[in-house]
């Protein structure tokens, strides 16, 4: 049997832009994304006997092929063309579970590296992300990591010049929020605000936080139900008056992120936050 732990970073949007409705059902997406410091952690027993399965003690997450990191290692099995039977992947879940921070694609992304390497299969990084588009949109990215333009499903990927040192806090309300609802909603909305991407890229290159916090948007605010879109306002808008540069909310939601240049604000708006929700975490880009 061979072991390895491997971290699962979450992701959050800085940037979320729908540019149409594909004729395959899908979206097209252009999204800027940050991996953070929150993590999962993913252990890999290849070779303990039991089948492939996943086990990280929450009772309401799937044992099997439903779970994305069971999904990543037969897709990756087939990919590479071998024939082991038992795998025990073993989920320590720091990200929250639908929370719009990519934490089961992240976990498959994790599956996909680790097998890699206690494998041996060679993949390059680009090659283990194109394995891991059939698993999930948010899987190729979350292989590669760091801050990228995400287009197409969110598989066409786009590296780009790393944020500046600086301090990202997350705050997860606790209601839950229906991505294909929020999709239908967007496809009936005639006037959508947008978010200005080009200009995020801008500031990214030029390291600029400052501009990259005001150019943080994510279109689906626009059409969440009104009490869900107070809410989230609510918080960006406390984010915003503990000094964050900008705030934004992530993928399809609810968490919302607020981006700080400094730790000592983002500390204190974390904890101000704390005393309302469960989930806030103070997070560094990686
Ligand atoms: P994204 O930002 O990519 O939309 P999310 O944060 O909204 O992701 P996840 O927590 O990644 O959502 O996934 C939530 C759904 O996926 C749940 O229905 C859950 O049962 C299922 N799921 C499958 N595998 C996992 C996993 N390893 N971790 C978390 N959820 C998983």
């Amino acid at each position: 049997m061979t072991s390895l732990t491997l971290q699962a970073p979450a992701k959050v949007n800085l940037t979320l832009d729908i540019l149409g409705a594909r004729p395959d059902g899908y979206h097209e997406m252009e999204m800027v994304m940050q991996s953070v410091s929150l993590c999962d952690a993913v252990t890999l027993d290849l070779g303990d006997p039991g089948g492939i399965r996943a086990e990280s003690g929450l009772h309401f997450l799937p044992k099997d092929k439903d779970n994305l990191a069971v999904a990543a290692a037969l897709a990756f099995r087939e990919a590479a063309g071998q024939d082991w039977q038992d795998l025990r992947i073993t989920i320590q879940k720091e990200i929250p579970v639908c929370a719009g921070t990519a934490g089961g694609s992240s976990d498959a992304a994790a599956v996909l590296r680790g097998l890699n390497t206690l494998t041996g299969a060679g993949f390059s990084p680009q090659e283990l992300a194109r394995v891991g588009e059939a698993v999930g949109s948010d899987v190729p990215y979350c292989v590669l990591g760091g801050t990228a333009l995400a287009q197409g499903r969110g598989e066409i990927l786009t590296p780009l010049k790393p944020l500046p040192p600086c301090h990202i806090v997350l705050c997860k309300p606790a209601f839950s929020i229906s991505t294909p609802a929020l999709f239908r909603e967007w496809d009936k909305q005639k006037r959508r605000l947008r978010p200005d991407t080009q200009g995020a890229m801008a500031a990214l290159d030029q390291g600029d936080l400052v501009a990259l916090g005001r150019r943080m948007f994510n279109v689906f605010e626009g059409v969440l139900p009104s009490q869900q879109r107070r809410e989230i306002e609510g918080i960006k808008t406390a984010l915003i008056q503990a000094g964050a540069l900008g705030a934004a909310m992530s993928g399809s939601g609810p968490t919302v992120l607020g981006l700080f240049d400094r730790e000592d604000l983002a500390q204190a708006a974390a904890d101000r936050l704390k005393e309302t929700y469960a989930e806030v975490f103070l997070t560094q880009p990686v």
